[in-house]
């Protein structure tokens, strides 16, 4: 059976493969879906087909209960809370990895790596990764559940001489595990885990809310890692596969997130941008000043007359579930004759690929959605720009003012065109708490309301 298992945990990583490269496009994430789920139903057929398997009743329950938890919590799930629940499900896989750690120590035999005091050095020093990596994945990920949840204040928390704190503990790590590896103790053992637990929560609270997204992506990384390292542990080849694809396309993951929003991975770890006291700031300058604010009768008559019509969508998108009304509204504007194409941000909403999967789900041709580079320089010969629910990723500053916390970010270029519509419910800054000059213009109409029902009252406007 050993051999076989060898063979199927290959053929399940290939999966696994496969399935990350099917994720990688909206067109083929479905596939992309059926291939994980394949490789994962060959893993656990095998790991349960593995001699030496004490009790199938117990690993049933806990099937049962998480299968239950899991399944609940997916039906329920709000799409903007996301990036929330993949926090609080990293730190379940950080607990996990901790745990099996500590159980390796105390019951070495069992896992066939020698016994108690005579453990290998090589095992010890997996061990000692798999725990600490997983306890700084627990509680960073619990960090990061709270701050994006709303439970704790989206401000970066600091305090003086915090980094020269947080090397000092990260020093202290690298020498009690180094001692661990020479005696074997289990205060060692248990010191360096709560130690970890610690600097997890430490470099997870200066980080502000909005750079938290990014955060989840790099935690789902060493969520990875750690996972690889309790596989040497357990001589389990798939779980070393496993733990490093999730490893580096976390990390692959994370830079291209702080690429879409040109910030340097070092500048989001030594403490980000976004708050609330920011964006009420903003929010109070902003409302004292005059706007040209429309009704849908006013977008229906624009977008109808029109020849071409680009949609932006954002954050406010997925909060009023507007993605179906917006297709049937485009649909309209395409029966009459009107050049409708969407734009996406890579950084638009709060998750990558968040607009691409809305608009997927309302049946939205892949051909009509198009990046950032490859529509930026059509908003110039472009009628009308129809920002539904987006803000910052339109917002001018980022090319114009240095002191903008969003500087530097490459923006959809709307103010370019002709005419751009703003469906929004106020002018209430975006996540990062910035004004947008753009809602202030000669050529903006603001078009204030929920996303969705803005939407409906275009479509009857345009007359089905
Ligand atoms: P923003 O957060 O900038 O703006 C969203 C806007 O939606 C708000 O200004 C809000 O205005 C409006 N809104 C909220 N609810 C509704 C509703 N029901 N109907 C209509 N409008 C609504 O979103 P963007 O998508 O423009 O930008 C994304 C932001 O998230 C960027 O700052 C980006 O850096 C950040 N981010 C994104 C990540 C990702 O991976 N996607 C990762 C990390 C950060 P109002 O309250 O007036 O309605």
């Amino acid at each position: 059976m050993e051999n076989y298992s060898i063979l199927a945990y290959l053929i399940s990583g290939i999966f696994f493969i496969l399935a990350l490269r099917g994720l990688s496009s909206p067109e083929t994430a479905r596939r992309g879906n059926i291939y994980g789920i394949t490789g994962m139903i060959i893993a656990v057929i095998t790991t349960l087909l593995l001699p030496g398997i004490e009790s199938y009743g117990l690993i049933a329950l806990g099937i049962l209960v998480g299968g239950v938890i899991g399944t609940s919590i997916a039906l329920k799930i709000e799409m903007t809370a996301l990036p929330q629940l993949i926090a609080a499900f990293h730190s379940l896989v950080g607990l996990a990895a901790v745990m099996v750690a500590g159980a390796a120590f105390h019951n070495p035999s069992a896992y066939g790596i020698g016994d108690s005091g005579s453990i290998p050095i090589a095992s010890l020093i997996e061990m000692s990764l798999g725990s600490s990596i997983g306890a700084i994945t627990f509680s960073g990920s619990i960090i990061a559940f709270g701050k994006l949840q709303g439970v704790m204040s989206g401000n970066p928390i600091t305090f003086k001489f915090q980094h020269f704190l947080n090397a000092v503990l990260g020093i202290t790590l690298i020498f009690i595990t180094v001692l661990f590896c020479l005696e074997q103790t289990q205060n060692l053992f248990w010191g360096l885990t709560l130690l970890a637990f610690i600097i997890g929560f430490l470099i997870i609270i200066p980080i502000g809310a909005a750079d938290m997204p990014v955060v989840v992506s790099m935690l789902n990384s060493y969520s990875g890692w750690a996972a690889c390292g309790i596989g040497f542990t357990l001589s389990n080849n798939l779980l070393i596969i496993t733990g490093a694809l999730v490893g580096s396309s976390g990390a692959i993951l994370s830079y291209v997130m702080c690429k879409g929003m040109n910030r340097s991975f070092i500048s989001v770890i030594l403490g980000g941008f976004g708050g609330d006291d920011v964006s009420a700031t903003a929010s109070k300058e902003v409302e004292q000043r005059p706007v040209k604010s429309g009704d849908s009768n006013d977008a229906a008559f624009m977008m109808q007359n029109a020849e071409s019509v680009i949609i932006v969508p954002g954050y406010g998108m997925a909060v009023a579930q507007a993605q179906h009304a917006l297709k049937e509204m485009c649909d309209i504007l395409k029966k009459k004759d009107v050049n409708v194409r969407y734009a996406i941000h890579p950084v638009a909403g709060r998750m990558p690929g968040h607009m691409n999967v809305l608009l997927a789900e309302a049946n939205v041709p892949y051909d009509e959605v198009l990046e950032l580079d490859e529509i930026n320089r059509d908003f110039a010969s472009t009628d009308v720009v129809f920002v539904i629910g987006a803000n910052d990723i339109t917002n001018p500053a980022a090319k114009t003012d240095p002191q903008s916390p969003i500087y530097g970010m490459p923006i959809l270029e709307v103010e370019n065109a002709k005419s751009v519509l703003f469906s929004k419910r106020s002018l209430g800054a975006g996540y990062a708490g910035v004004e947008n000059e753009l809602f202030f213009r000669d050529n903006t109409m603001m078009l204030f309301g929920d996303a969705k029902e803005m939407c409906e009252s275009i479509i009857n406007a345009l007359g089905k």
